[in-house]
């Protein structure tokens, strides 16, 4: 059997929204699955959206998501050039050979005579395609076109008539009339191709056998076909994709602000966290369970289970997943992932590095990713905690909470050493002299010292408050 090969064929605008890394990681479980290669190719023919560095950027991304290439730009095996920009000569003599065959044609229709036929057919309400008009230049009049230095295209020559199918791993039977297919073109005047023709060269030039992309490529892949027909080719596994959406239903755009990967991961998010939320992102596994490692998901991945639905991104989902993992980090590693946020956020040059450690630790169990701890550490530093609403709801709940306080109160202040353990000890000695327990003990000291019902350990919290702190807020 063929060795398995997948690709990812991202053009280099120096940016990844999180559905470009879905596609990514689909083609690399597609591959791994089946013991075979992940390639990385650039499709730079739009050289106006070519944003310098954002080759590298594709590598870092994908590398830090563990997917890794087996050839690329950077790193080539034998079907290079990785790089469409470097390929042109190639595309130039595939587009050539069609012509040879009769299965393309040259195009000498000006942009004036198109912008026409596209004013004619908008006043006829219809779908603008071209006429085929050069279809039928002799060869005598195409040497005298070039001769006269005309510019022209190549276009493919489609058949009007009966209709294409194909077979989708995802989509099912597609079906086209091929008298929609338009004679569209291959190479352009600029010498340059179009993706509609290098995609099928490159694809077969690469011995790729699974091609995994958005679906916004469903519907013309039977063109593509012709292509590889013409050619007498083999044509590959189709997997075309659901799109990822924005929360707002909208498609992502980079425009739109939508999520990047960098930004997440910028943000504290795990690259295991966004893999494992993105593979979810349209593709489901047998059973309940939703919490896979790379490695299980290259085991388990079967892209019959990738849905035609769109999928929505979800940031809750994807912080509920991500949590997962901070869960199972080493305090070095979430220390890595927070400390620059709480460096940015607040002044802790005066707190010494086994304090910011112990605080970090304590909320592990409660932060989603590395950002997120700003919000929640707020109260040890700043001094204005408000005791309002249903927290002073709680407060004046039960006539026995301040004297509860005021006996806490003064076994904080009889504390000699400040240690956890004896912040425990003052607890349980409140407990003991006032006969409080459970929620009528813990939650008033907890409210009082942070304003808050909910937090992480309370005598960590306490601790880390320092003496001063805690009593000033006591007596307040
Ligand atoms: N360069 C194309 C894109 O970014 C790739 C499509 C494909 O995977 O064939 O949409």
């Amino acid at each position: 059997m063929k060795k398995v090969r997948t690709r990812y064929a991202p053009s280099p605008t120096g940016f990844m929204h999180v559905g470009n890394l879905r596609s990514a990681i689909f083609e690399y479980l597609i591959a791994k699955h089946n013991d075979g290669d992940f390639i990385l190719r650039i499709e730079d023919t739009d050289q106006a959206r070519k944003v310098e560095g954002a080759v590298e950027f594709i590598y870092e991304t994908c590398h830090l998501c563990g997917l890794d290439f087996d050839e690329g730009p950077n790193n080539p095996g034998a079907y290079g050039p990785y790089t469409q920009s470097e390929r042109l000569d190639i595309y130039n003599k595939y587009a050539h050979e069609l012509v040879e065959k009769g299965e393309a044609y040259y195009c000498f229709c000006t942009e004036k005579r198109l912008e026409e036929l596209r004013y004619q057919a908008e006043l006829e309400k219809r779908a603008f395609q071209y006429d085929g008009y050069c279809k039928n230049l002799t060869k005598e009049q195409i040497e005298e076109k070039i001769r006269n230095g005309e510019k022209y295209v190549i276009r493919q020559r489609m058949p009007k008539e009966g209709i294409s199918s194909y077979e989708d791993v995802v989509f099912g039977k597609i079906v086209v009339e091929n008298k929609i297919l338009e004679d569209q073109i291959l190479l352009k005047s600029d010498g340059f191709p179009t993706y509609n023709f290098a995609n099928v060269v490159d694809d077969h030039l690469m011995a790729i056998t699974h091609v995994a992309r958005g679906n916004e490529y469903l519907m013309s892949t039977p063109k593509y076909n012709l292509l590889y027909d013409a050619f007498g080719w083999e044509k590959p596994v189709y997997i075309h994709l659901p799109m990822v959406l924005g929360e707002d239903g909208q498609k992502l755009s980079k425009r739109n602000g939508d999520a990047s990967f960098m930004d997440l991961y910028n943000d504290g998010y795990l690259p295991e966290g966004v893999v494992n939320y993105l593979v979810l992102l349209g593709w489901s596994p047998e059973g309940n369970e939703e919490i896979f490692t790379l490695d299980e998901l290259i085991k388990i991945f079967d892209p019959k289970r990738i849905s035609k639905s769109p999928a929505i991104f979800d940031i809750k989902k994807l912080n509920w997943v991500n949590a997962h993992y901070i869960k199972k980090l080493s305090i070095d590693k979430l220390y890595d992932i927070t400390i620059p946020h709480l460096q940015k956020a607040y002044n802790i040059e005066n707190k010494s590095e086994e304090w910011l450690r112990h605080l970090i630790s304590i909320y592990q169990n409660h932060v989603s990713y590395g950002k997120e701890i700003v919000s929640l550490v707020s109260l040890f530093f700043n001094d204005d905690i408000k005791i309002e609403g249903e927290v002073k709801e709680f407060m004046e709940s039960d006539s026995s909470i301040p004297s509860t306080l005021n006996v806490f109160r003064e076994e904080i202040e009889s504390i000699a050493l400040w240690t956890v353990d004896n912040i425990v000890t003052a607890i349980n000695n409140t407990k003991e002299k006032t006969g409080a327990k459970g929620k009528l003990l813990y939650m008033p000291i907890r409210i009082k010292v942070s304003g808050q019902m909910h937090g992480p350990e309370l005598p960590d919290t306490i601790y880390l408050l320092g003496k001063e702190t805690v009593i000033k807020r006591l007596y307040n």
